[in-house]
């Protein structure tokens, strides 16, 4: 499929799962919490599958095309201590909704979803984050007290955190030599996403002898599977400063969300019984 920037889709499910132990106030001046996230955590969403083919490439569908890139950059991943999940199997399992994909992806909080696809047009590595525009501080002061977001509106909060992941994920392709192309597009499911997210579109690779790459050549996978690794290495350093910075805040705010202590009384001075005299007792 190729992916058309600000292509919107509205569903009106709930998502309730956003609610944290942050968005207790009173609990929070106690034992700061902070959004769950795990660092070591990857879930990958090969795009299409089941019934739905996506773009054709001759023999191959993109469905294919998506499925085989998952499972090679899997091994990569865990060799470089992540856990993957993989948002679908490859057919004939049991495909999965966008919806429930979305699901499987907020459930577990990773610390990146990466949205798999191919294209024939274009060239390189084509990386989109979520067109949803992020909430203002006011907003996202309001929602904090929310018990749920609207599905297909969750991924906006992350807006910020997919950019700078797509920014780590871009810096590493760039530093192998891979054509990238940045945009904007709400790719299903990723507007629903709660977790950092980007959709990776691989399209033709035209290398230097004239030969061209397609999406579903395996040295080209492998090579962009290489600096994908590379860049969520770097998306993970980034997340945990940003995690110790953020404990480190909520502390300082908990500590001066305290009463002041009232000072402890001093104890009262206590004075010795003298004996009293007794006669004979001289020497
Ligand atoms: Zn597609």
């Amino acid at each position: 499929m190729t992916l058309r920037p600000y292509a919107c889709r509205s569903t009106a499910l709930l998502f309730a799962s956003l609610l944290c132990a942050c968005q207790a106030p009173a609990q929070a001046a106690k034992k700061p919490a902070l959004p769950p996230v795990n660092l070591n955590l990857i879930v990958l969403d090969a795009g299409h599958g089941g019934d739905d083919s996506g773009a054709n490439f001759g023999d191959l569908a993109e469905k294919d095309i998506t499925i085989a890139f998952a499972i090679r950059l899997r091994p990569i991943l865990e060799q470089h201590g992540f856990t993957v999940i993989l948002a679908r199997e490859p057919d004939p399992l049991p495909n999965t909704t966008e919806d429930q994909r979305a699901e499987i992806a907020n459930r577990t909080h990773p610390l990146a979803c990466l949205l798999l696809h191919a294209t024939q047009s274009g060239h390189g590595v084509h990386l989109f984050t979520s067109a949803l525009t992020p909430p203002d501080s006011r907003d996202a002061a309001r929602d904090e007290g929310r018990a749920a977001l609207a599905w297909g509106q969750a991924q906006a909060a992350k807006v910020p955190q997919s950019l700078r992941l797509t920014a780590d994920l871009s810096a590493a392709l760039n530093a192998s030599s891979l054509p990238i192309l940045i945009g904007r597009a709400s790719v299903p499911p990723i507007d629903s996403l709660t977790c950092p997210a980007v959709a990776i579109e691989l399209a033709p690779l035209a290398q230097a002898v004239g030969r061209i790459l397609e999406p579903g050549d395996l040295d080209y996978q492998m090579q962009v599977a290489q600096s994908l690794t590379t860049g969520l290495l770097n998306w993970r350093g980034h997340m945990e400063l940003d995690l110790t910075h953020a404990l480190a805040a909520a502390e300082a705010a908990a500590k001066a969300a305290e009463p002041a202590k009232k000072p402890e009384p001093k104890p009262k001075a206590v004075q010795k019984p003298v004996p009293p005299d007794i006669p004979g007792d001289a020497q």
